[in-house]
């Protein structure tokens, strides 16, 4: 079965996954409705048991970050302040 692929940015210091864009993996299956070798739907015979869903998304970290992401870093920033004033 198709599924999308979230490609994105793994952030090792705090191990957010910020995701930059998403592709699809194509299963090739003439009888998946999401696959480019699937028929269109009017020249598909067998159409009711075709596939029609995809499975869940799968995060795939094309780069990595020896840091914290922006919003973590920004957390912990807010955080210090609010100790420091108290
Ligand atoms: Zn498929
Ligand atoms: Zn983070
Ligand atoms: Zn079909």
């Amino acid at each position: 079965m198709c599924y999308n692929i979230i490609e994105g940015r793994h952030h090792q210091g705090c191990d957010c996954f910020e995701a930059m864009g998403t592709t699809r993996y194509d299963c090739g299956m003439v009888n998946c409705v999401f696959s480019a070798a699937h028929p269109p739907v009017k020249a598909c015979a067998t159409h009711h048991l075709c596939n029609k869903y995809m499975t869940l998304p799968v995060k795939k970290a094309i780069r990595t970050s020896p840091y914290k992401c922006a919003l973590c870093a920004a957390r912990i920033r807010e955080n210090e302040r609010i100790l420091v004033q108290a």
